[in-house]
């Protein structure tokens, strides 16, 4: 399927195979900003600098593959989510997207919420000196030793996925003496990938609890007939790289309608409702996200007018954001080290990392850009594969994209938009070293997470 049959230019092919992209931009040299974080642009010389800090340098300093996060860029997107939902709503920002010390210091410092989904991640969010009440604990199996750490750290919210764990978290918190703030993740039917939503993929997944057959109704029964739980509301999460409105508009009706029938059987209105996370990004030039403001003010104008047909007072909404806010603010930075055209296909550019820092292209078929970034060059756009030093045919970066003809060895390129879902979800595949996040701001560059060392691999290797 590709949407541009035969684009201009490429050197390889007379005819360019079947693919995924789009004409080569018009100038290669054009840095799209819908896909690069704020700060980026390029020097006199052309390079890719970003936070002012030319790649050349960072290279240097930091080695490559890396991840390059632009904190200004983070902190702002941050601050246009909490702003644009203002304070009668909550941003939780969903960790799993990628979460660290650092990360969660400017969370607390812009007013913004944590969802963990693990141990691991819950103990990062209160080392980093996170409130726990200020932290959400998601998982659709979260074990009773995990259960035992939220309770006792006192979490704001555990989100209950299972008729089990509404019996496991009220037994904890009994055992603590405590009463535990909890929502039910309710599965609404509908499930959202990018650019449409599926109405009838619903009740076959492993997360929440059914509306379908009464299922979301049983658990809010035995939620609230628990006194160590206090049942705060109803949360919903529909899928991931989400475009379009309409599958938070079905999704906001079915848990609306939830909380009337709860009122209309127990007399009880939940003060909350969480429509989760999933809001899309720009991976390349194709794709168009909406601002925070539009999604706030489409979200919250849904929950008014559907609250106002039910007649319920309007809970407080929350959302969930990783992606939307990560993703954009950083890119992975390779250094080219072999080339090989085939000819009438693709010219293949293999980088120093791969599958072990981006498994997304690989796992779901993920679409990236990529950009020469040590310097410009006036060359005419060739076709490429960006592949990994991975022992996998399907260690892919980016799939398709165009680069200058000129490219070479040594040359710098970088991916961009890979702040979530890569450094979170790589893996020490062939004992690569897992890169480090090196967070660029004013002129400044610190590693936040470090490069993994051969002494790491070895000192896990008990043997
Ligand atoms: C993954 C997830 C999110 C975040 O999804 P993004 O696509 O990164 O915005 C939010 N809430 C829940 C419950 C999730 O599982």
């Amino acid at each position: 399927m590709s949407r541009s049959a035969h684009p201009a230019g490429p050197r390889h092919a007379d005819v360019l195979p079947e693919g995924h992209y789009s004409a080569p931009a018009a100038d290669l040299n054009v840095l799209d900003e819908k896909v690069w974080s704020r700060t980026v642009t390029r020097d006199a010389d052309g390079a890719l600098t970003v936070g002012g800090i030319a790649v050349a340098r960072l290279a240097e300093e930091f080695g490559t593959p890396a991840y390059f996060l632009d904190e200004s860029d983070f902190r702002a997107r941050c601050r246009a989510w909490a702003d644009a939902f203002g304070a009668d709503a909550d941003v939780f920002y969903a960790g799993k997207a990628f979460l660290s010390r650092a990360v969660v210091r400017w969370l607390k410092e812009e007013g913004l919420n944590l969802d963990v989904c693990s141990g691991g991640e819950l103990t990062t969010a209160l080392d980093a000196g996170m409130p726990a009440e200020r932290i959400a604990f998601h998982g659709n199996n979260k074990t009773v030793a995990e259960i035992e750490r939220a309770v006792e750290a006192g979490v704001g919210r555990i989100v209950l996925d299972s008729f089990q764990e509404i019996v496991r978290v009220a037994h904890v918190a009994r055992r603590h003496g405590v009463r535990q703030r909890v929502q039910i993740r309710v599965t609404v039917g509908v499930e959202a990938h990018t650019h449409e939503f599926i109405a009838t993929a619903h009740e076959d997944q492993k997360f929440g609890i059914a509306l379908a057959d009464g299922q979301a109704a049983e658990a809010v029964r035995r939620g609230l007939a628990l006194d160590a739980l206090e049942l705060v509301g109803v949360h919903s999460h529909i899928g991931s790289q989400i475009f379009d409105m309409a599958g938070f508009e079905v999704s906001a009706r079915r848990v609306v309608q939830l909380l009337a029938e709860i009122r209309d059987e127990h007399g009880v209105e939940l003060p909350e409702i969480d429509l989760g996370g999933g809001l899309g990004i720009a991976y390349t030039s194709d794709d168009d996200p909406r601002e925070p403001h539009e999604i706030a003010k489409a979200l919250t104008d849904i929950v008014s007018r559907e609250c106002e047909a039910a007649k319920l007072r309007t809970p407080r909404i929350s959302v969930e954001p990783g992606r939307a806010i990560v993703g954009p603010t950083a890119f992975t930075l390779y250094e080219v080290g072999t080339i090989k055209p085939l000819e009438g296909l693709r010219t293949y550019v293999s980088v120093d990392g791969g599958m072990s820092d981006n498994i997304r292209t690989a796992l779901y078929d993920a679409e990236y850009t990529v950009a020469l970034v040590s310097r410009t060059s006036d060359a005419e756009p060739m076709l490429v594969r960006v592949v990994g030093k991975h022992c996998e045919s399907g260690d892919i970066v980016v799939k398709d994209a165009f680069l200058p003809a000129d490219l070479a060895p040594g040359d710098l390129i970088a991916v961009p938009a890979t702040g979530a879902y890569c450094r979170s979800m790589a893996s020490n595949y062939n004992h690569a070293l897992r890169p480090p996040v090196v967070a660029v701001r004013d002129g400044e560059a610190r590693v936040i997470v470090r490069r993994e060392t051969e002494e790491d691999l070895l000192r896990l290797d008990v043997g």
